[in-house]
C-alpha cells in the first residue's frame, strides 16, 4: 500500500478546545465543523469535542449526518437555507440557521415549518460576504419578533480583519448599532477574535482553526498559544536519485544542484492535497531531522533534499506536516494559509485517515 497518511490526534483536539475555553471562559462554544471539520473528519471531531454547546456547518446534509450519529446539539447552518425544501427537514429535525438576506426569510414565510424555527440573524458589518444592512436591523428585528415561525433570534456578525492589523474595531462599532432593546444573544469572534479580542466574546464563540492547532494569523505560528497540531501527513521516501552539480530534478528542472546532491523521492503529491506552489524552502521531516522540499511538487510525488541525512534509504519515515513540521509554516512557503493545506487534504479524497489518542 502506498505509505501516505493522515493522522489525525484527538487528544491535541480536546487540548484545543480547552485552549478557547480558557480564553473565553464566559462564552458558549459552537465548534466550526464545515468542510468536514477543516478536513480532519466531521462525526470523529464532533465525537471528541466535549462539552461544547454547538456546531456549525455549512450543508444541511452534514447537519442531519450529526443528528443521525445521535447528536442533539444545537447545530447551526452557516450560510442558512439554500433552498425552500431544505426548511420542513431543519424544523423537525431541530437544526437551527443563518438567515443572512430577506429572500431566506420569504423562504421561511412561504415553507411554513410546522415548529419555528432558531434562526442566527446575520448583520453585514464591514465584511460585505453576506449580512443584513445594520441600519435596517430595528425593523428585521421588530418584525421577526412577532413571526410565529421563528423562536430564538440571535445576533450574528462575521470579522474580515480579525487576523490583520486593522482589526475589529469598525465593525464592533458598527455592531452595537444594532438595536438590542431584547438583549438578543451575540455571536461575533471567530478565531483570531478569540485570540486576540475578548471584547468580541460575548454569548456565543465560533472557533474554527485553532481547534485544530493551526494558526488564524499568517506568519504566526500555533504553538505560540498553546494550541497543538491534531493532523498528521506522513509519508515515507520510496526512491533515492544522486545527482551531480548542473543536473536538474523533475518537471520543469526548476531545481539545478550547486553540489553533488541526494534526492529522495517523496508519496506525496499536488492530487493528495500537498501544495504545488510550494517554494524550496517548504520544511519536510526526514528520519527525525528537518529539511525540505526540491524542485516542483508531481501529482503523486515530491522531492526532498536527504544530502546530509546520511541514514535516510527507501522507507524512510517522512512528515510533510503535523507535531513537527509546522502547517502553518508549509502554507508560508506556499503562500496560503494552513487552513487552505488542511481542507485540501481530504478534499482529495485518496489519503487515508487513521485516529490515534496521542496520550496513549
Ligand atoms: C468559518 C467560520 C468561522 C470560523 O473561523 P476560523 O477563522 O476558522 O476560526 C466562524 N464563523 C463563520 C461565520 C465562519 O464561516
Amino acid at each position: 500500500m502506498r505509505p501516505l497518511s493522515v493522522s489525525i490526534d484527538t487528544q491535541s483536539l480536546k487540548n484545543n478546545l480547552n485552549i478557547v475555553k480558557k480564553l473565553s471562559p464566559n462564552s458558549k462554544i459552537m465548534a466550526v465543523l464545515k468542510a468536514n471539520a477543516y478536513g480532519h473528519g466531521l462525526i470523529e471531531c464532533a465525537r471528541n469535542l466535549y462539552p461544547i454547546d454547538g456546531i456549525a456547518v455549512l450543508n444541511l446534509s452534514e447537519a442531519i449526518d450529526l443528528r443521525e450519529h445521535g447528536f442533539e446539539h444545537k447545530i447551526l447552518l452557516l450560510e442558512g437555507f439554500f433552498d425552500q425544501s431544505e426548511i420542513g427537514i431543519a424544523s423537525r429535525m431541530g437544526i437551527d440557521s443563518v438567515a443572512h438576506c430577506h429572500e431566506q426569510i420569504e423562504m421561511i414565510n412561504q415553507a411554513k415549518p410546522k415548529k419555528p424555527l432558531n434562526l442566527h440573524l446575520k448583520f453585514n458589518t464591514g465584511m460585505n460576504r453576506l449580512g443584513f444592512p445594520v441600519h435596517d436591523s430595528a425593523n428585521l428585528i421588530n418584525s421577526l419578533i412577532q413571526n410565529p415561525l421563528i423562536n430564538e433570534i440571535t445576533l450574528m456578525t462575521h470579522f474580515a480583519n480579525a487576523d490583520e492589523a486593522s482589526g475589529i474595531s469598525d465593525q464592533l462599532n458598527q455592531f452595537h448599532h444594532i438595536q438590542n432593546e431584547l438583549n438578543l444573544e451575540r455571536s461575533l469572534a471567530n478565531s483570531a477574535a478569540i485570540i486576540k479580542y475578548p471584547e468580541s466574546h460575548y454569548d456565543w464563540v465560533r472557533p474554527g482553526i485553532m481547534l485544530y492547532g493551526a494558526s488564524p494569523f499568517s506568519g504566526t505560528n500555533a504553538s505560540e498559544f498553546k494550541l497543538q497540531p491534531v493532523m498528521s501527513l506522513t509519508s515515507e521516501i520510496i526512491a533515492i536519485q544522486e545527482i551531480n552539480a548542473g543536473e536538474s530534478v523533475g518537471y520543469g528542472s526548476s531545481f539545478i544542484a550547486k553540489k553533488k546532491t541526494r534526492v529522495g523521492v517523496v508519496a506525496c503529491g499536488y492530487a493528495d492535497g500537498y501544495p504545488r506552489q510550494a517554494n524550496s524552502k517548504s520544511p519536510i521531516l526526514v528520519n527525525h531531522k528537518q529539511t525540505h522540499l526540491l524542485g516542483r511538487v508531481s501529482m503523486d510525488m515530491l522531492y526532498v533534499d536527504i544530502t546530509d541525512i546520511f541514514d535516510a534509504k527507501i522507507g524512510s519515515s517522512v512528515e510533510l506536516w503535523g507535531k513537527n513540521i509546522s502547517v502553518d509554516e508549509v502554507a508560508e512557503c506556499s503562500g496560503t494559509v494552513g487552513y487552505e493545506l488542511l481542507c485540501a487534504i481530504s478534499a482529495s479524497k485518496r489519503v487515508p485517515m487513521r485516529y490515534v489518542d496521542g496520550k496513549k
